[in-house]
């Protein structure tokens, strides 16, 4: 297994619409893998295949927390969210969206359509926390991300401390 690089905003690539997946082999499993390793090794409740450059309709999500003794790794590839109903604000943060956090408007209850690594279909609803990380990761696969919800302002403040982020890190490296 392998940790793979997550790419941050304004990476191009997290803008990109993922394709869906068709062929279900060992690469796909050893991807699947190593994007939970990944995750978890972040740690983060879950990553989109395009933050780590692929920009495939693939997600691996897991609510439990870094330190759960029994993990509960859940594998969505191609999902769609057939419904959605209630809402709430909270906030979310992202692996992609370095040292930021904001609140965000989600459906409570989804209904959800998706495949499983061997290509098997799945159908289930989520609720609450679950259904917000869920939503959180289907936006990645559609080139979205949390910083699209919030307000211009808010959005314009974050720009201007990324910029200074990136910056600083040119700066690291050209004086190392
Ligand atoms: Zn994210």
């Amino acid at each position: 297994m392998a940790l793979l690089k997550i790419l941050t905003y304004p990476d191009p690539i997290l803008r990109q619409k993922a394709e869906p997946i068709t062929v279900f082999d060992e690469e796909l499993k050893t991807l699947v893998a190593n994007m939970a390793e990944t995750m978890y090794a972040a740690p983060g409740v879950g990553l989109a295949a395009n933050q780590i450059g692929i920009a495939k309709q693939l997600l691996v999500i897991d609510i439990t927390g870094s330190d759960a003794e029994e993990k509960e790794l859940i594998t969505l590839i191609n999902p769609k969210i057939s419904k959605g109903e209630g809402s709430a604000v909270d906030e979310e943060g992202c692996l992609s969206v370095v040292d930021y956090t904001a609140n965000v408007k989600r459906f409570t209850k989804i209904w959800v359509e998706a495949l499983d690594v061997d290509g098997n279909p799945l159908a289930f609803e989520a609720e609450d926390y679950f259904a917000r990380v869920i939503q959180h990761e289907v936006d990645h696969l559609n080139g979205h991300l949390f910083i699209d919800w919030i307000s211009s302002l808010k959005l314009s403040l974050y720009k201007k401390k990324r910029k200074k982020q990136l910056l600083a890190d040119q700066q690291k490296q050209a004086s190392a």
